[in-house]
């Protein structure tokens, strides 16, 4: 299609914004012209303008327009993918509710700026943390827009997850296949290796039980601090990855299972309406979660702790009046 597709972005001056940004422009979510629409703060915007004047240096052939502002109704105007990547990080001092509290605000602001002014097709994918809970409110604060549209990131929990185990077993990434993330993007994220295969052979059977617990699952969950620590800073090139493989499918469809955190529909007993993580797959823009899964009782569990992270936060959320 040549119509340019309007993808926006909010955060854009951040770290992830900046990678982001840049292989949206290059063609990361198919080869058409794409218009960015980029909201940040006030205090961001001059920062934000550099950003765009190397944008503007880099010549891109398929970008065909940079819009940038404050005001979210003018920045989601007839956008068919948001991706929400700003959000208020964790302060000295702030506990989780403060934290639900400050995100609240934003999200539940641009949830209605996207009802009243996206198109009708938006999809919107929600990277700032907490992200399963702040897709939760901005999918409560848009009624007109189908709550499916509204996912969180748990693609790179899955990225993370399909590396670790190929280094695990001396193999390419390629070699891994229905791989997936159950729960909340946090440290309860539960990745199933039980169902996964590896060249075609069970990946449980390839590994033990104790390297699961104990190391696994551990390695994926603490890699965002692991990698604070070795580089001074948040990940966020493997974010802005993560954020368009996840859209990237979402648009043009999967050939294998693939993490999604989308609005439960109660399916293998998740609390129905949380944003939790499911394996999907992708046809013709739509998501389904995968169905038919066999969980044992390690998994079950697993996944249940999270859901249980997930329902405290709704809980928090509901009484904070932003859902
Ligand atoms: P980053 O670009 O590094 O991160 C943005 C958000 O993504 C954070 O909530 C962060 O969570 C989250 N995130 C999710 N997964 C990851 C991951 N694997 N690694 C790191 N972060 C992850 O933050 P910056 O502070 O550089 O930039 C944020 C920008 O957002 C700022 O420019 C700010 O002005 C802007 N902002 C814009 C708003 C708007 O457009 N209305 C509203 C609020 C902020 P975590 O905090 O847990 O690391």
């Amino acid at each position: 299609s040549t119509t340019p597709l309007k993808v926006a972005v909010t955060g854009a001056a951040g770290q992830i914004g900046y990678s982001l940004l840049f292989r949206l422009a290059a063609g990361a979510l198919g080869d058409r012209p794409i218009e960015l629409r980029l909201l940040e703060i006030e205090p961001a915007l001059p920062s934000l303008e550099g950003v765009v004047m190397e944008l503007d240096d880099c010549a891109f052939p398929l970008l065909a327009g940079v819009e940038i502002g404050a005001d979210p109704a003018a920045i989601f105007s007839g956008v068919s993918v948001a991706m929400l990547v700003g959000a208020m990080p964790r302060k000295e001092g702030m506990d989780r509710a403060d934290l639900l509290s400050a995100n609240g605000k934003i999200f539940t602001g641009q949830g209605k700026a996207l009802n009243d002014n996206a198109a009708d097709d938006v999809k919107v994918l929600v990277t700032g943390n907490p992200a399963n809970t702040n897709a939760l409110i901005a999918m409560s604060n848009a009624p007109d827009i189908p709550n499916e549209r509204f996912n969180a990131l748990t693609r790179l929990d899955h990225n993370r997850a399909k590396t670790q185990l190929a280094k695990k077993l001396g193999v390419p990434v390629t070699e891994i296949s229905q791989l997936a993330i159950w729960g909340n993007h946090d440290d309860s994220m539960y990745p199933d290796l039980f169902n996964t295969m590896v060249g075609g052979k069970s990946a449980a059977e390839q590994v033990d039980q104790a390297w699961i617990t104990d190391e696994y699952i551990p390695t994926v969950a603490t890699r965002g601090g692991a990698i604070i620590k070795a580089r001074g800073a948040s990940s966020a090139a493997s974010a802005a990855n993560a954020t368009i493989d996840h859209m990237h499918d979402w648009l043009n469809g999967t050939s294998d299972w693939v993490s999604m955190s989308v609005p439960s529909d109660g399916s293998y007993g998740v609390t129905e309406g949380i944003v939790s993580s499911f394996p999907c797959t992708v046809t013709d823009g739509q998501y389904e979660i995968v169905q038919g899964i066999e969980l044992n009782d390690f998994s079950k569990e697993r996944i249940a702790a999270s859901v249980a992270r997930l329902e405290g936060e709704r809980d928090q959320v509901k009484q904070l009046g932003l859902i």
